[in-house]
């Protein structure tokens, strides 16, 4: 198998996370609403430890933690929750070119709808001015949604600064803290953030399952709900929760915040080495995105001169991504790339490399000689 070096798109499930969900599949079966029997009475209390410890993690309240099934639920609940469904007339959103596609896409269904959404230009370097914000908050504007970290380029956005603007002009904000959360602290009490995503299998738990953080809980106001059903998670999100996977994200959650200090300092360094490694031995090679500002374990590189895609079937060594992922489907260039005014050919032969907690000092070595190989033989021939 080649490296793995694509932890932006997924991350394997902790054993320790596996082995907190492993009842949930067998003896402890019950339906958290089943209210009258004690196979009912357990899985509800296994959802409830798991959304206190979700809330410890990020310093929130209980009551303010929604599980849904990843973050592009999340994403979608808090921007059509906040405009109404169907969305209220003369609404506003503002959100930022370098969003991921499930908030992008969100809010193109918006347009359609008859929503009014502005899409905010980033720098250079990938970061979005705080002043824009301001700026481009008007009197109905419901939300404005900014990622926390980028999955692409891996550009942590001055979030504090962000939140503070919408909260002193009255405005919700969203952030999608999908890929920050395994590498920076996430702390509500100490960002003014109203509406946070996150995803369990970004962050070493299950796929299928995500959260939702809404300040003040479902009674806040701030979410009408966009689905109708049994009344489940607050009314907020409806259908038999995910019993095995909530309390699986509730321990990577928990893992998380043992050990993503040391993992971050650690990670760094090797993610420092291979880009070191990269610039050296391949000319005009060039790091997207703010270099300071990013998350510890990303590296987005391009080079010039070179097909993407005869470049990405020949690395057959290393697993990563050409930095479009989402949008790999479509072909089209990255539109994170576009935004940071990378030009067309060098976007297109584009890595984005993803390093993990479990990756060493020999993968780092393994995956840079093999990148600089075949770039090598690629412009050679
Ligand atoms: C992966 C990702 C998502 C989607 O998460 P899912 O749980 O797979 O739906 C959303 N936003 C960002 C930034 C991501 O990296």
């Amino acid at each position: 198998m080649p490296v793995y070096l694509d932890h932006h798109a997924t991350t394997p499930v902790d054993p320790r996370v596996f082995d907190a969900m492993r009842p949930y599949f067998g003896d402890v079966f019950g339906n958290p609403g089943s209210r009258s029997h004690p196979f009912g009475w357990e899985a509800e209390e296994a959802v409830e430890h798991a959304r206190g410890r979700v809330a410890a993690f990020m310093g929130a309240s209980p009551h303010e933690v929604f599980f849904t099934s990843g973050a592009t639920e999340s994403n979608q609940l808090a921007l059509w929750g906040r405009v109404g469904f169907p969305p209220r007339p003369g609404g506003h959103v503002v959100t930022v070119a370098t969003e991921h596609s499930s908030v992008l896409a969100a809010c193109r269904r918006l347009v359609a709808a008859g929503t009014r959404v502005t899409v905010l230009p980033v720098e250079p370097d990938g970061l979005l001015d705080p002043s824009r914000v301001e700026a481009a908050i008007g009197p109905d504007t419901a939300v404005v949604s900014a990622m926390w970290a980028n999955n692409e380029i891996g550009v942590v956005q001055p979030i504090a600064r962000i939140a503070e603007i919408c909260r002193r002009r009255g405005v919700a904000f969203h952030t999608d803290a999908t890929q920050a959360a395994g590498w920076i602290p996430i702390d509500v009490r100490a960002v003014a953030v109203d509406l946070v995503s996150l995803s369990g299998h970004k962050v070493h738990g299950p796929k299928g399952v995500g959260v939702l953080y809404v300040r003040g809980g479902a009674r806040s106001t701030l979410l009408d709900p966009w689905m109708e059903g049994g009344g489940q998670e607050g009314g907020l999100r409806p259908g038999t929760p995910n019993v095995p996977g909530i309390v699986g994200m509730a321990e990577a959650c928990a893992i998380v915040r043992e050990r993503r200090d040391t993992d971050a300092l650690r990670v760094a360094a090797l993610r420092d080495a291979l880009s070191e490694r990269l610039l050296a031995g391949i000319p005009g090679a060039t790091v997207n995105g703010s270099v300071a500002r990013r998350l510890p374990n990303n590296l987005s590189i391009s080079f010039g001169g070179i097909d993407g895609e005869r470049l990405m079937s020949a690395l057959t060594g290393v697993a990563v991504s050409n930095g479009a992922a989402c949008s790999a489907a479509a072909r089209r260039p990255s539109h994170v790339l576009e935004a940071i005014g990378v030009a067309a050919d060098r976007a297109q032969a584009t890595l984005r490399f993803g390093l993990g907690r479990g990756t060493c000092p020999s993968d780092i070595r393994i995956a840079a000689d093999h990148v600089i190989r075949i770039v090598g033989l690629l412009r050679g021939g």
